[in-house]
C-alpha cells in the first residue's frame, strides 16, 4: 500500500528520560500514608461535621489544603493553593444548605499559563445510605485513593517547570451529585481557562474484582463519544465526516493509553468507549458537559462489597471500603500514569486548534490548522499528522510535516482513514492528536 509507516504499529515517538524519571519518583509509601490519614477522619461525608479537627469533611479538607501548602513550600511556593466553595441546598442529596468545598492547587505554566491540564480525586465518602453522615465511612479506595494519588503527583511534578499549567484538585460533593466538579468547571469557564485535559481519578487502588479476577496490570480509561455540547448542525455534519469515536476525550484517552505502553511497566489500559461505568457517574462529567476533554481513570476490577457499604459482616462476608482493600503499589502505578500524562502534555505545545480536512473525490487528503502562538509555545518544532483505519482503536500511521499550517498527504484517500494532527516540541513532546472539526476540537 502507498502509505508510510505501514508496518509500524506504534508510530515513532521520542523516548523521554524525564518521563521515566517521573514514573520512578512516585511513591507507594506516600500514597499509603495519605490514604490512611484520610481514612482516619472517620467519615468524609459531604454533610458531616466541619468543626472538629479530627473527624469529618472539614478536618479532611483542611488537612488536604495544608498538605498542598507544604508541597508548595518545598518548591518555593510554586503552587497557588485555595478552597473553592459554593453553598448548595434544595437538592435531593443536599436538602439543607451545605458548603461544598474543594481544594485546588495550581502550578502555573512558564510560557502558556492559561492552558490547563487537571488531575482530580474526590474528598467525600459514603456508606449504604447516601444521606448517612455520621457513621464511619472510611472511603479508602472510593476515593481517598484518588486524592492521595493527586497529592503524590503534585509532590513529584512540582519539582519541574512546565510550559502549560497543571492543576491538582481534591473535589467535594461527588457522591451527593457531582457538585465540586460542576463548581470547578463553571468557574474555569468563567475565568477563561483553556482546559485541554481532565484526568479524573476515582477508585485507583482495588485489584481484586467482584468476579474473582485478581490483576494489577490493567487500568480503565472511560471517555465519552460524541460531545455533550454538539449542536444539531454539528451532528448533521458529523454524519457525513465521522467523528463519533474521536471526541477530544477519546483522543485524550488514546494519549494516556500510549503513555502507559511507553512509560509504565506492567500496565496496559483499556480505553472504554463510554462516558463512565454503565449508568454510573464521576467528576469528569461536569467538565464534559461544558465541552472540556476529560476522562475517568480507574482500576479495572471493582469490588462492590467494598463500595458505598456500611461497615459490617453479614453471612461471613465482610463489607466496607477499608484500608486493607487498597493495593498501594497499584495506586502508585495509576498515579504515575497520571503524572507522565500531565507532564507530557504540559511540556508539549498546545494541541492544534481549528483543524480542518478536505479531499473528497480527490486522490489526496489535505489537513490544515491554526499556527500555535509562538510566545506561548516557544518550544514548538512543528506538527505531526496521524491516521488510522476507521475501525482501529489507536493511531497507526504518522508523518512529521514540520512547522507548517497545511499539508497534503499525496495519494492517501480521505474516505479510507480517520486523520488527526498533533503538535510537537523541539524535545519531541507531543500533544494529544486532534481530530478535525467541532467533533474533535480541543479548543483554542
Ligand atoms: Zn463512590
Amino acid at each position: 500500500m502507498a502509505i508510510a509507516n505501514q508496518n509500524n504499529p506504534k508510530t515513532e515517538f521520542t523516548d523521554q528520560a524525564a518521563l521515566h524519571k517521573i514514573q520512578s519518583q512516585i511513591s507507594a509509601n506516600n500514597i499509603e500514608r495519605d490514604i490512611a490519614k484520610l481514612v482516619s477522619f472517620g467519615t468524609r461525608h459531604t454533610l458531616s461535621e466541619t468543626e472538629s479537627d479530627t473527624r469529618g469533611i472539614g478536618a479532611a479538607r483542611r488537612w488536604i489544603k495544608a498538605e498542598l501548602e507544604k508541597i508548595s513550600k518545598a518548591c518555593g511556593n510554586c503552587l497557588e493553593v485555595y478552597f473553592q466553595s459554593e453553598t448548595i441546598s434544595g437538592e435531593r442529596r443536599i436538602p439543607d444548605p451545605v458548603e461544598v468545598v474543594s481544594v485546588i492547587a495550581v502550578q502555573k505554566g512558564t510560557t502558556d499559563p492559561g492552558r490547563y491540564v487537571i488531575m482530580s480525586g474526590d474528598i467525600d465518602s459514603r456508606v449504604s445510605d447516601v444521606m448517612n453522615y455520621t457513621d464511619d465511612s472510611p472511603g479508602a479506595n472510593d476515593n481517598a485513593s484518588g486524592v492521595a494519588g493527586t497529592l503524590e503527583a503534585a509532590r513529584v511534578l512540582s519539582k519541574y517547570k512546565f510550559n502549560g499549567s497543571i492543576v491538582y484538585a481534591a473535589l467535594a460533593g461527588e457522591e451527593q451529585g457531582l457538585f465540586g466538579g460542576r463548581i470547578m468547571a463553571e468557574q474555569a469557564q468563567k475565568d477563561g481557562w483553556r482546559i485541554k485535559a481532565v484526568l479524573n481519578n476515582d477508585m485507583i487502588g482495588n485489584i481484586e474484582g467482584i468476579n474473582g479476577v485478581i490483576n494489577n496490570t490493567t487500568a480503565r480509561i472511560f471517555a465519552e463519544g460524541t460531545r455533550q455540547t454538539e449542536t444539531p448542525e454539528e451532528a448533521r455534519l458529523r454524519r457525513f465526516t465521522g467523528g463519533e469515536v474521536d471526541s477530544p476525550s477519546r483522543n485524550l484517552a488514546r494519549y494516556i493509553d500510549w503513555m502507559a505502553d511507553r512509560y509504565i511497566p506492567n500496565l496496559d489500559t483499556m480505553v472504554i468507549y463510554r462516558l463512565d461505568r454503565f449508568r454510573r457517574g464521576g467528576h469528569h462529567r461536569p467538565f464534559n458537559d461544558l465541552g472540556y476533554p476529560g476522562v475517568r481513570i480507574m482500576e479495572t476490577n471493582e469490588h462492590y462489597d467494598r463500595q458505598h457499604q456500611d461497615l459490617r459482616t453479614e453471612n461471613g462476608i465482610v463489607y466496607g471500603d477499608t484500608l486493607d482493600g487498597v493495593n498501594f503499589e497499584y495506586a502508585a502505578k495509576l498515579t504515575a500514569l497520571n503524572a507522565v500524562s500531565l507532564a507530557g502534555m504540559a511540556w508539549a505545545p498546545t494541541p492544534p486548534a481549528k483543524v480542518e480536512i478536505k479531499g473528497a473525490v480527490q486522490p489526496s487528503t489535505t489537513l490544515s490548522w491554526q499556527a500555535a502562538d509562538k510566545i506561548q509555545n516557544p518550544n514548538l518544532a512543528g506538527y505531526k499528522i496521524y491516521w488510522r483505519y476507521t475501525d482501529a482503536p489507536q493511531w497507526q500511521f504518522s508523518r512529521y510535516v514540520g512547522d507548517v499550517t497545511e499539508f497534503t498527504l499525496k495519494n492517501v484517500v480521505i474516505d479510507n482513514y480517520f486523520f488527526g494532527v498533533a503538535s510537537v516540541s523541539k524535545d519531541g513532546y507531543e500533544s494529544p492528536v486532534v481530530f478535525p472539526g467541532a467533533a474533535g476540537a480541543f479548543g483554542e
